[in-house]
């Protein structure tokens, strides 16, 4: 019997384990995969290597370093080639490279990706009134601060990139916080981000954070955290239901052991909304919590990796990637240069990986369509956005069901009312990407913070 039981085995609940036994605490991690990661996901296919999920984390993070540096990585992690690092958007049958940082004035006003309207509304941004921004869509947030056009070449590409969202729906204040504290705060978007990344530095040199990953991929990561981990983390356990018993809670598990039963004092969710909630439904005080987190939406993405030789594109994939503005005569959301980021996505020289992103929010067909289907309209996009023309040496499609959970409006004061319903319920601790943020970072931070609390009222 576990002190704390951490149910998922994702970046989340790894982060929260890693953090008790770095300090000695008794606990267990279930998790219902055979590998360790969750969305974290590498695959070898054809002499290829795929990420199935993210491909990058951003090293601005101090919880991440420690994390890395916990599982002996440090010197395994690998920064990006730094001259692939702009992003390009897709707009008016063209790839415009992405002014950088983004919201920089000058450089937005020499891209010939908005049209001088647009630009000169853009550049107006700091002496747009301060408005409230609490509940507002991404949408009414962007097209009242910084115009519609700049909203739909670039924060629309960004809430569909990340967050697979409807920008009538996606929250500002929960989905780009940043932002909306920069208008809270300073008033404005475009001098109040550089105030806020000033602050966050605490004065000292500014330093653009590298996006990084490991030699053999990202799941090294979460597979190195499970070793470390050894008989404290169990794949191939499926959680069926949680109980009480007085002060405790009794976990069903089915593993290669079978049915088994076991109790803890802590619990820990580290699991996608829907399945916390159902988990906790049964729970006579925490039924108001389990219908907050069951009405967390999710959305579904599928991920689609192309391998080709290099010869066979026009255009140079001399970036990150690509995002494409919605109903510009592609369908899939972006597609990743993986080749460009990281040496050893290939089996041999001159081949190139892409990995587009499919689906989301405002394409939700996508996902029960038969593979050749969205090969078909990958290939079509690829042929328009990098020149693509003959055959390809590898594809591969995942599908993620309910991939990216829906930051919609009110999305932040239902987070407010999980964390008040936690509070009457001593024990029981929840994390996860639908809570502080999506990204790997988000996770992190938010599973850590939680261990340490654990560690705390020990
Ligand atoms: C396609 C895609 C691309 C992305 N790209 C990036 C990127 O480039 N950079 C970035 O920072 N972020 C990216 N993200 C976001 C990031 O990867 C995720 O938000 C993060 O990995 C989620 O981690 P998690 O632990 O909260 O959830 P998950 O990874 O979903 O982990 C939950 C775990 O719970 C387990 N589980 C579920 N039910 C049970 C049960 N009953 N019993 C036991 N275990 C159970 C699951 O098997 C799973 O392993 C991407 C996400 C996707 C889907």
């Amino acid at each position: 019997m576990p002190d704390t039981l951490i149910i998922g085995g994702g970046i989340s609940g790894l982060s929260c384990a890693m953090t008790l036994h770095a300090a000695g605490a008794d606990m267990l991690v279930l998790e219902a995969a055979e590998e360790p990661g969750g969305k974290i996901r590498t695959e070898t296919h054809d002499g290829f290597r795929l990420e199935c999920g993210p491909n990058t984390v951003q090293d601005d993070v101090p919880e991440t370093h420690d994390l890395v540096a916990a599982a002996g990585l440090t010197d395994e992690w690998i920064a990006s080639r730094p001259e692939n690092h702009d992003r390009f958007i897709w707009k008016n049958g063209r790839r415009h490279r992405l002014p950088s940082p983004p919201f920089s004035i000058l450089k937005a006003l020499t891209t010939p990706m908005m049209s001088p309207l647009g630009k000169l509304r853009f550049a107006c941004e700091p002496f747009v009134a301060r408005g409230d921004n609490s509940a507002e869509s991404l949408r009414s947030f962007g097209d009242r601060r910084l115009g519609p056009d700049a909203t739909r070449s670039l924060l629309e590409p960004f809430a569909s990139g990340i967050h697979g969202a409807d920008p009538d729906r996606l929250e500002i204040e929960s989905a780009f916080p940043k932002l909306a504290e920069a208008e809270r705060r300073f008033g404005n978007l475009l001098p109040g981000m550089f105030k806020l990344a000033r602050e966050r530095r605490g004065g000292g040199p500014r330093r653009s954070p590298l996006m990084r990953s490991f030699a053999d991929g990202l799941q090294t990561l979460p597979a190195t955290i499970a070793a470390c981990l050894a008989g404290e983390y169990r794949g191939g356990c499926r959680v069926q239901s949680v109980a009480r018993d007085g002060e405790s809670f009794v976990v069903h598990y089915t593993g290669p052991q079978g049915n088994v039963e076991t109790s803890c004092r802590n619990l820990v969710l580290a699991t996608p909304p829907r399945i916390a909630g159902d988990l906790l439904m049964v729970l006579d005080d925490a039924a108001d919590l389990a219908g907050e987190l069951r009405a967390i939406a999710s959305t579904d993405v599928v991920v689609v990796h192309v391998g080709a030789a290099e010869k066979d594109l026009t255009a140079p994939l001399d970036g990150f990637g690509h995002l494409a503005v919605r109903d510009h005569g592609v369908r899939t959301l972006g597609t990743i240069y993986a080749s460009s980021l990281y040496p050893g996505r290939c089996c041999s020289p001159g081949q190139v990986l892409l990995t587009s992103f499919t689906g989301g929010a405002l394409d939700p067909a996508v996902i029960d369509m038969d593979d050749d289907a969205i090969l078909q309209f990958v290939l079509a996009d690829l042929s328009r956005t990098v020149g693509f023309r003959g055959e390809p040496v590898m594809t591969r499609i995942n599908r993620w069901p309910e991939a990216f959970p829906q930051y919609h409006i009110g999305h932040a004061a239902r987070q407010r009312r999980i964390t008040e319903n936690l509070v009457g319920i001593p024990g029981l601790h929840i994390i996860g990407n639908y809570l502080n943020g999506v990204s790997i970072n988000d996770c992190i931070r938010s599973g850590m913070a939680v261990g340490r609390r654990l560690i705390s009222e020990a």
